[in-house]
């Protein structure tokens, strides 16, 4: 339902955060957040429920600070509102965190094909199947923007994906098919956002993402590509309200 990516010199976590609270006008049922850590670990922490009781648990059981993390808001599709199909969801052996907003309309035939390769789920939701999937082909070439031109394509209906890889920290890269994702360039650090909500606090300066592109942010660059890794035109924009 809502999403934030971030990466900058900035605690990830707060900034994630005050994104989700600011995505909280859309309504959902449960939040989560991953964090690569500075010793180049992932953390997460996913609860049903208000985005209060995630700042609880987080309160009582830190995740170790990160510069690098995405967080989501879920309005519950497939699989009831519980901390375990709350995002994000986790694959390569929990290295790779994954946030989707939308709905994987083929999820059973690429769930049945990876259940046969031996692949195990821990969540009744489309979402994990996308995770799945990006794992698999992070293995295969040790690139998660590789990893997401070879998956997007072969999913079907909306959604907008984030990732992050422990292996590779200081990148969180999404893809958008039929549902919105915008990019918000800040200096030395950048943010995405399934609105512009989600980073308006921090910058104003955006740019809009087409669709079927894939987005990759570094602190100092931003890469949009179509789903075959051709480069597009992005067209800036000002967030003019109020934040
Ligand atoms: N279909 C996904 C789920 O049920 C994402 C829902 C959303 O957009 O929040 O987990």
């Amino acid at each position: 339902c809502g999403i934030v990516g971030y990466v900058g010199p900035r605690q990830s976590q707060d900034v994630l955060i005050s994104g989700l609270s600011r995505l909280e006008y859309r309504g959902y049922d449960s939040a989560g957040i991953a964090v690569i850590d500075a010793d180049g670990g992932l953390g997460m922490r996913k609860r049903a429920g208000k985005l209060q009781v995630l700042r609880d648990d987080l309160a009582a059981r830190p995740l170790t600070d990160g510069t690098t993390g995405i967080g989501h808001t879920r309005w519950a599709t497939h699989g009831g509102p519980t901390d375990g199909n709350a995002h994000p969801h986790l694959a390569d052996d929990d290295r790779l965190a994954v946030i989707h907003n939308g709905i994987i309309e083929n999820f059973g035939e690429l769930k049945a094909e990876l259940l046969s390769e031996g692949f195990t789920f821990r969540s009744e939701t489309d979402t994990e199947v996308a995770a799945v999937l990006l794992g698999r082909e992070y293995r295969r070439t040790g690139d998660l923007v590789a990893a997401f031109r070879a998956v997007a394509p072969r999913l079907e209906g909306a959604f907008t994906l984030l990732a992050t890889h422990q292996e590779q920290p200081g990148l969180v890269v999404g893809a958008r098919r039929n549902s919105p994702l915008v990019i918000g360039l800040g200096e030395g650090e950048n943010f995405l956002g399934s609105d512009v909500a989600a980073f308006v606090e921090y910058t104003r300066n955006a740019l809009a993402i087409g669709q079927d592109q894939i987005v990759a942010i570094t602190p100092d660059a931003v890469t949009v590509t179509d789903f075959a890794g051709n480069p597009v035109e992005v067209e800036p924009f000002e967030v003019t309200w109020d934040a």
